[in-house]
């Protein structure tokens, strides 16, 4: 059964200093799929990211990629060389170099920054770098210095460059947080087209964004899940909306 999903986790638990922070938690994803994970401050989302790329070991339960392959034996390095990449909230580019070069110094075949910079690149090198660059939306700034992008597009960028790193699986944590609306949306459409040649998962607790690209929401609360569906499903479900009702802080737009 498992077997039919890119992704399966199943009886994961994790516990730090006594808190568990993900409890028996089952999840499942078909390949392909645009999965956007919602939940209040401490749920246990970036948790279980960190569980699936192995910066995190689970003390209990099992995690598989696509063939089987049980990621809780594996290091971080092993996971992604496997094809997940994964997109933290700050973006991580290389300030210093052109859009150009960190999309090249991301291909798998490339040799250390410096031999890589040095050598020639070559033409389908070049083809596959302005293929990432058009579906990014930064061919006209293949020669400007990744440090002088605007936030939103530094973070294009990363994700341009798990692209060129070959990732089947794509974790993205908080894309929105600190987008203008319209970097938001043009994020939005971004995941959207990536959505079928590669699966996602995507955190946010931005609803507007979370409507714009969302299929399937699946709800974590206390580190289990509590509620999948739509959109509409979710924020009509009355676990969900006395977990966020509950709390006074969250802003306006956030459910
Ligand atoms: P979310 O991303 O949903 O806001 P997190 O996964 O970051 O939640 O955190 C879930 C809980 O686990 C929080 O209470 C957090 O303090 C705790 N936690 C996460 N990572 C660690 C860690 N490395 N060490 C100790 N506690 C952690
Ligand atoms: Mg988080």
């Amino acid at each position: 059964m498992a077997k039919e999903f890119i992704l399966t986790l199943e009886g994961v638990n994790k516990t730090f200093d006594g808190f568990q922070a993900i409890s028996d938690l089952n999840f499942y994803m078909d390949a392909g799929e645009l999965r956007t994970i919602i939940g209040p401050n401490g749920a246990g989302k970036s948790t279980m990211l960190d569980l699936i790329t192995g910066r995190t070991r689970p003390d209990s339960g099992t995690i598989e990629f696509g063939k089987a392959t049980d990621l809780t034996r594996l290091n971080e390095y092993q996971i992604n060389r496997l094809g997940i990449g994964r997109k933290f909230q700050t973006p991580s580019v290389y300030t210093d170099h052109t859009v150009f070069e960190n999309i090249l110094l991301s291909l798998p075949d490339t040799r250390s920054v410096l031999g890589t910079l040095f050598s020639r690149v070559t033409p389908r090198q070049r083809e596959r770098i302005h293929g990432i660059l058009t579906l990014i939306g930064l061919e006209e700034k293949a020669e400007s210095k990744a440090g002088a992008l605007a936030h939103g597009q530094k973070q294009w960028l990363e994700i341009g460059m798990l692209l060129a790193q070959n990732a089947k699986l794509l974790l993205v944590d908080e894309p929105a947080a600190g987008m203008t609306d319209e970097e938001t949306e043009r994020t939005g459409e971004l995941l959207l087209s990536l959505a079928g040649r590669h699966s996602l998962i995507v955190i946010e607790h931005d609803m507007a964004f979370v409507r714009q690209i969302a299929s399937k929401v699946t709800v974590l609360h206390q580190g289990s899940i509590l509620c999948e569906g739509t959109v509409e499903e979710v924020q009509n479900n009355e676990k969900v909306v006395e977990v966020y009702l509950g709390r006074k802080h969250e802003p306006k737009r956030h459910l």
